[in-house]
């Protein structure tokens, strides 16, 4: 339940800073008109504002991706709580990727959710070089 909220958090986050951005752009261009001053705070805090957003991501991911390995390693996924079978297919960060047999997510060893694509794409990369 964490897990699934974390994740779907960390899904959304990038729109919710982008919304966020996009309501402080409009309130600083009506301030350029209104009071100018406070139009300079908002880019200084804008720009100082994506050092949190950056911590908040890391931290976030990291919690999710600690989450995903602990689950996987107990042989279930962190989503459904169903199976998780190894493909044998490598993974970009050197183990294999994870699929789930009920909800057919696919994570990477170190718990980063993959779409199936990218196992397509290693796995099509893995044949041409056979
Ligand atoms: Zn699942």
């Amino acid at each position: 339940m964490i897990y699934r909220l974390l994740a779907k958090f960390n899904d959304d986050f990038g729109l919710l800073v982008f919304l966020i951005y996009l309501c402080l752009f409009i309130l600083a261009f009506l301030s350029v008109f209104l009071f100018p001053p406070l139009a300079l705070v908002l880019v200084v805090l804008g720009l100082v504002g994506f050092v949190g957003i950056w911590l908040v991501v890391t931290i976030m991911r990291s919690i999710e991706y600690s989450l995903a390995r602990k689950a996987l390693a107990g042989g279930h996924c962190p989503c459904c709580e169903g199976v998780v079978s190894d493909t044998g297919i490598p993974d970009p960060m050197g183990g294999s990727f994870l699929i789930c047999r009920e909800c057919s997510q696919v994570f990477e060893h170190d718990g980063r959710r993959a779409q199936e694509e990218d196992l397509a794409e290693e796995d099509e990369a893995r044949a041409s070089t056979l």
